[in-house]
């Protein structure tokens, strides 16, 4: 499963690619809304190297900054043949 949160302009339907391998994508636009807790956590050999607190969500196709409130898209994709469909997690990143 794959998760993403992606500005207006990275937003994309599904990839023929993609959909050629099975895969199917679920796309939620949502008012952006930072969680509590966000963070990024760099691993190094399995070992935690750097956590890093973001001030904002960021674009995981361009990393621009998603102030709160901006429209954005949270996007899944996953493989019906191989998992269930994911649970809903976009309301964590939505007003
Ligand atoms: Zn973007």
């Amino acid at each position: 499963m794959i998760r993403r949160i992606v500005c207006k302009e990275c937003q994309t339907p599904l990839h023929r690619e993609d959909a050629a391998n099975g895969f199917e994508q679920r796309t939620v636009e949502i008012v952006t809304k930072k969680p509590d807790v966000h963070t990024i956590t760099t691993l190094v050999d399995g070992k935690v190297q750097n956590v890093e607190h973001l001030k904002t969500l960021i674009c995981d196709g361009c990393g621009k900054q998603l102030a709160d409130g901006a429209t954005a898209f949270a996007v899944t994709l996953w493989r019906p043949s191989r998992e269930k469909a994911p649970d809903n997690w976009e309301q964590e990143y939505s007003q």
